[in-house]
């Protein structure tokens, strides 16, 4: 997507989300991502990272506020009867990678990653798999085409749920701490795929609490506590030296 250099690619603009009357979770955050950017989003467990992310991705309702995605409406709140609105076409164009494998368990790989082209787009099986088949290839996974989940480690599956994220060409992915339930040893394999997509200058919205990797992949960091954004700036600052002691002191404790 080709946009003016000022155009934001995401704009979240006081958006607030509460599970019910009870619990607050976003508190009118403000957020704006410019094309190109890798936004990495670090805070306190509960803090709402997930929560944002499923919003970016359609998957809750919000109370107010807008996003807008490249300069056009995306999601918004109509304040009268409380429906969020949501530009299903926008939608589509954001993959994301959740904590915990989400592979179909009774596919196999080719099969997970064909079945949102072939069945939301419409794409031709052939074609589809021959995509599927040049990914696989690219994330070292060739020799697993046919293996069912169960069969694959966690870092595989994490690497087969970002390929399939990739078959629909997104122009966003979300990565909600991806590498949080793996063995140590299998961090690595995931978080290089992951680099290797920022190479390419895919435009990321990340969730880690790992500070190597934090580093390496953000070319942006914000620190969201209580709902709102509490710092907002380049690595070097936010996860260096943060001028806010709230910030400071989650990186003492965290990493
Ligand atoms: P984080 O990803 O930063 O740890 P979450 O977005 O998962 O934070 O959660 C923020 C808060 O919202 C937490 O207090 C959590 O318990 C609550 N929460 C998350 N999902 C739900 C839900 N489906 N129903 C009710 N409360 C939820
Ligand atoms: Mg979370």
């Amino acid at each position: 997507m080709t946009l003016p250099m000022m155009t934001p690619l995401v704009k979240v603009d006081g958006l607030h989300k509460s599970y019910g009357p009870l619990i607050p979770v976003l508190k009118g955050l403000d957020i704006e991502m410019k094309p190109g950017e890798r936004l990495v989003v670090i805070g306190p467990s509960g803090g709402g990272k997930s929560t944002l992310l499923r919003v970016m991705m359609g998957l809750e309702k919000i109370d107010s506020g807008s996003i807008t995605f490249g300069g056009k409406p995306y999601i918004s709140s109509d304040g009268y009867d409380r429906k969020t609105l949501i530009d299903n076409s926008v939608r589509r164009s954001i993959g994301m990678v959740f904590q915990h494998y989400t592979l179909f368990p009774h596919l196999n790989v080719v099969q997970n990653l064909i079945l949102a082209p072939c069945k939301v787009r419409g794409d031709k099986k052939a074609d589809a798999i021959e995509r599927a088949q040049s990914l696989l290839k690219r994330f070292g996974l060739d020799a697993k085409a046919n293996a069912y989940p169960a069969q694959l480690s966690g870092g595989q599956k994490q690497r087969v749920a970002i390929a399939r994220a990739l078959m629909l060409d997104p122009k966003l992915m979300l990565f909600d701490e991806v590498t949080s339930a793996l063995d140590p040893e299998l961090v690595g394999e995931v978080e290089q795929v992951i680099l290797q997509l920022a190479k390419q200058d895919m435009p990321m919205m990340i969730v880690t609490h790992d500070m190597w990797f934090a580093k390496n992949i953000a070319s942006r960091v914000i620190f969201c506590a209580g709902g709102l954004v509490v710092e907002d700036g380049p690595p070097e600052q936010v996860l260096g030296s943060p001028k806010e002691e709230r910030t400071k002191d989650f990186i003492d404790r965290v990493f």
